[in-house]
């Protein structure tokens, strides 16, 4: 792994500037002729013909139909406060917005914008997600810019959530284990992953998930390194382990496959040499964890 590298959607530059988000200071944020916002509908953002996030004066969003909370605070790159905005309706803007897909634009975008684009995509999500208080069920209201909603009835806080996600590899000496999901592109095949229960470390879940998916036991979890994933709001935690055996019984309410694959055929599939699976897109921890293995 090179010094500088950067996990895709991570390596953010903003500074959330949460002590500063009274409406009098928010407020100052928005006039600031600096001031930018960057746009999404139906969560994909907005981008530039000539690539990169496209980026307006918050003051371009009077009169749009914006989606619940509205615009919210990012925080500051470098002196520019930076806002997000789901918009309902695109075609009834004057501004050339282009959106699409996070998924696809993430090819186009630099680690900066991923950062940003994935940062606001969860963000917005959440909100519009979580519009009602799940005490008492009142609509509730975004506070401090988007850090948190209130309910004004109960007066309960609720926070943005960050879901742990493990991703594993599982090792067999030199070969490493892949799966894949229904409907997945054609020769897809991805690190096995599932969310950690309640009550449960991070490598008891690694354990719970790979015997559940592929009925093997694992030992010796290996932490590597996480990513921030906005679909919608995970936190990939990458894992390699050691498998104590070889048999695969695939669970197929879980994966349609699983197969284990040498690391020569790993090499080359990196090297675009072999095709003994599609190779994984860039801005995946899967991809990378993969490189790392085979870095090692
Ligand atoms: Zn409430």
């Amino acid at each position: 792994m090179t010094d500088n590298f950067t996990m895709p959607f991570a390596g953010g530059i903003l500074d959330h500037v949460e002590t500063q988000r009274s409406a009098e200071e928010l407020q100052a944020f928005v006039a600031k002729p600096q001031a930018r916002c960057i746009c999404f509908h139906k969560g994909s953002p907005a981008l530039r013909r000539e690539g990169g996030l496209k980026r307006i004066h918050p003051s371009e969003l009077i009169g749009r139909n914006l989606i619940d909370p509205g615009p919210i605070f990012l925080g500051l790159e470098g002196d520019a406060p930076i806002f997000a905005a789901s918009i309902q309706n695109p075609t009834d803007v004057t501004i050339e917005e282009l959106f699409q897909n996070l998924r696809s634009a993430a090819r186009m975008l630099s680690p900066q914008d991923m950062a940003l684009a994935g940062r606001a995509k969860s963000l917005l999500d959440w909100h519009f997600n979580h519009r009602f208080c799940s005490k008492c069920g009142q609509v509730s209201q975004p506070k401090e810019g988007g850090l948190k909603r209130q309910c004004p009835s109960c007066e309960t806080e609720h926070f943005p959530r960050v879901n742990p996600v493990v991703i594993m590899l599982i090792l067999s000496g030199d070969k490493v284990l892949l799966g894949r999901g229904a409907g997945w592109p054609e020769g897809a095949m991805s690190a096995l992953a599932g969310f950690i229960s309640p009550g449960e470390s991070m490598e008891e879940a690694v354990a719970r998930e790979t015997f559940e998916e592929v009925g093997i036991r694992v030992k010796n979890p290996r932490y590597i390194f996480s990513q921030p994933w906005p679909w919608p709001s995970q936190l990939m935690m990458g894992v390699i382990c050691d498998a104590e055996s070889e048999d695969v019984t695939i669970n197929k309410n879980e994966l349609e496959d699983a197969r284990w694959f040498t690391r020569e055929e790993v090499q080359a599939v990196y090297d675009k040499s072999g095709e003994a699976f599609a190779r994984l897109p860039r801005f995946t921890i899967a991809h990378h964890l993969l490189r790392h293995w085979l870095e090692t």
